[in-house]
């Protein structure tokens, strides 16, 4: 296999190339968060040098070319997504925030005894959520099951969806595992019972073009972080029918169409779900990442990555003493695994020691580890900039760590 591409972009992110590092950093952690290009950095530098102000409704030039950046973002969002409108593309700060702005906002619409149908593998950012919204309504919370490679069980589902549930939410990508989930099929599925469809697509979005006119889900949400933009960015996609119908959760300025002492009247979407200073650099940064994306984010870079991710699974896969979790060739952009009788934690912190930067723990899936009998694990994962040589490092330095816990 060859990472032609991933090394060519390799030099545009400065953390990969500080060599005040001793050690050369061998980044494997982008499911958690993704390093930044030098263009993301920079166009965020660039307006708080130059233009740094508030947007909307200001007098002076400052703030009216922070607000066209900030606005186009949304119209650059519009294309990448495949949304219809501006409308249907609200600003958050993050996949978390943009979930629990749907479990509340769909509150008023939730009584007792409507059920709610979420992933097993899910990232507690879209379990909690509905766990809260179904104590406050007493709805209740089921889990879709898993078969025995921990894939979505889709008998199981269709068995649940005749409970006719009122909203199923689902991961896009699961993060613990890279497993992909039938997405289309999930959505269509749910349809047929009338459900509210919610997809978390936090890692689906820098490994996958993701068509939600396509998918025909209600809503999507993922995190800028995620795909080479900044941290403190997020988006919450609505069909807009969908997103008038929320309450929003944050009251205040920029919402509003009039307020007066006795009464407030909210204003036209998307302000209306984005109350207060909206995180502007950020969004601008993001901006940024989307025309990298658009640049480097190419079919052939995609192939690539996944060529690279399956020589990650077979290298690892080629080693002794190792439990790989759920490994897949649709997979994407992550590997999960244990070393035989050693603490996960362990593995990690040795590979630390060599430069490697890899996760260890629940990865935010609690029942997901629960259902597979363990208390954690390492994972490994890739992005557009992880070359060959990265993974050849990483399996090099994990036989060294074999070594030091055998002795
Ligand atoms: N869902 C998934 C699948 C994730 O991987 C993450 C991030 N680890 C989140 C939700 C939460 O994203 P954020 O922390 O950016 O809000």
């Amino acid at each position: 296999i060859t990472s032609t591409l991933a090394s060519k972009i390799q030099s545009q992110f400065p953390l990969l190339n500080n060599h005040q590092n001793p050690l050369k950093l061998c980044y494997l952690d982008t499911a958690a968060t993704s390093q930044k290009p030098h263009c993301v950095i920079d166009a965020m530098n660039e307006y708080y040098h130059t233009y740094n102000s508030n947007v909307h409704r200001a007098a002076h030039q400052l703030s009216a070319r922070a607000t066209v950046d900030y606005e186009k973002v949304r119209n650059d969002l519009v294309t990448f997504i495949n949304a219809r409108t501006r409308q249907e593309i609200i600003f958050t700060h993050g996949t978390t925030e943009s979930l629990n702005m749907l479990a509340y906002g769909l509150e008023s619409t939730f009584s007792a005894g409507d059920l709610i149908l979420i992933d097993s593998a899910a990232h507690h950012a879209n379990i909690v959520p509905w766990q809260q919204l179904a104590q406050r309504t007493g709805a209740f919370v089921k889990a879709i099951p898993l078969d025995q490679d921990f894939n979505l069980d889709l008998i199981g589902y269709q068995k649940l969806l005749k409970l006719r549930p009122k909203l199923v939410a689902i991961s896009h990508v699961t993060n613990a595992l890279g497993t992909v989930n039938p997405v289309s099929q999930i959505i269509s599925l749910a349809k047929t019972a009338n459900a509210i469809t919610v997809v978390d697509g936090a890692q689906a979005i820098a490994h996958t073009s993701v068509d939600v006119s396509e998918l025909d889900c209600d809503f999507y949400a993922f995190s800028g972080h995620k795909m080479y933009g900044p941290t403190g960015v997020g988006i919450l996609y609505g069909k807009t029918e969908k997103l008038a119908q929320l309450t929003p959760m944050l009251t205040g300025g920029e919402m509003i169409k009039t307020v007066s002492f006795d009464n407030t009247i909210f204003g036209e979407l998307p302000n209306r779900l984005e109350a207060g200073t909206p995180p502007i650099s950020e969004v601008i940064g993001l901006g940024a990442a989307i025309k990298f994306m658009n640049q480097y984010f190419t079919k052939e870079h995609q192939d690539e990555e996944k060529q690279l991710l399956n020589y990650l699974q077979f290298s690892l896969a080629e080693l002794d003493d190792i439990e790989i979790y759920a490994s897949n060739e649709n997979n994407l952009g992550v590997v999960s695994f244990n070393v035989k009788g050693e603490h996960h934690q362990d593995v990690g912190i040795l590979l630390d020691q060599q430069g490697i930067a890899i996760r260890c723990g629940h990865h935010c899936a609690m029942p997901l580890m629960d259902l597979m009998k363990i208390n954690g694990c390492c994972r490994v994962s890739i992005g557009l900039y992880t070359t060959k040589v990265d993974i050849d490092c990483f399996i090099d330095a994990l036989k060294q760590v074999q070594q030091l816990l055998k002795d």
